[in-house]
């Protein structure tokens, strides 16, 4: 076997032994090369279970940490996503071979340039790439079935829950920007929402305003 293929083994059997056990979720996290999302030095390491290092001093996040975001957001064909914080674009690619239609936002022009070129070459169509404020959700595409929020909230933002279609699903990191935060899975009722703790996690905090780069 290759030393490729052998990484890209042992990538499979890290995400199904940290629980990613979803069939439909496991399939697009084959169909996506993380590879192509890493770059420079960190690329030989694209197939390790870790969060690394992307531009603007931001990270592409852990793929098990990843395939358990996707999996307790239960997306449908039909489904209408909305991710906020594209980093690299891997969730955004995943999420594209599982809904109907994603929208992904991220505060760096540069991150979200980088991501589109990927998307393209990938010929993922139904993805849109917007740079904005993620905190203040997409307001002209909602109500979304289900969002998924890559970056540390203290809480889940407002204006997302707002935009969150009734029996929809938000999964969100929430806690102190520095600290082990809880990842957060809220599902919206016809009488209000409902909150449930996944796991701790660790991821860089969402940000107010624009990035520079
Ligand atoms: N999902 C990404 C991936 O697959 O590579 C990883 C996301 S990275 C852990 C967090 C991202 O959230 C960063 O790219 C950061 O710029 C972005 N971010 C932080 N605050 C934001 C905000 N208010 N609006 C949009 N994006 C934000």
């Amino acid at each position: 076997m290759s030393n490729l293929a052998e990484r890209k083994m042992r990538f499979f059997y890290a995400l199904r032994s940290n629980g990613v056990t979803d069939p439909r979720v496991l399939a697009a996290m084959e169909a996506v090369d993380r590879g192509l999302f890493v770059k420079g030095v960190f690329a030989e390491r694209a197939y390790d279970d870790t969060p690394l290092p992307i531009a603007c001093g931001q990270t592409i996040s852990q793929p098990s940490v990843v395939g358990l975001m996707t999996q307790a957001l239960n997306v449908s064909p039909r489904d209408k996503v909305l991710e906020v914080g594209t980093g690299s674009g891997y969730q955004a690619a995943i999420l594209s071979h599982l809904a109907r239609r994603v929208y992904t936002i991220d505060r760096y022009r540069r991150l979200v340039r980088e991501a589109e070129a990927v998307f393209a070459a990938l010929d993922l169509t139904n993805i849109t790439a917007i740079v904005g404020d993620g905190s203040f959700g997409l307001p002209e595409q909602a109500p979304f079935d289900r969002i998924i929020i890559t970056a540390a909230a203290e809480d889940p933002p407002g204006p997302l829950l707002a935009q969150l279609r009734i029996g929809g699903i938000m999964v969100v990191p929430v806690g102190q920007s520095d600290a082990v935060q809880s990842l957060i899975k809220v599902t919206r009722g016809p009488e209000g929402y409902d909150y449930e703790e996944l796991r701790p996690v660790r991821f860089v905090p969402l940000v107010e305003g624009l990035g520079r780069d």
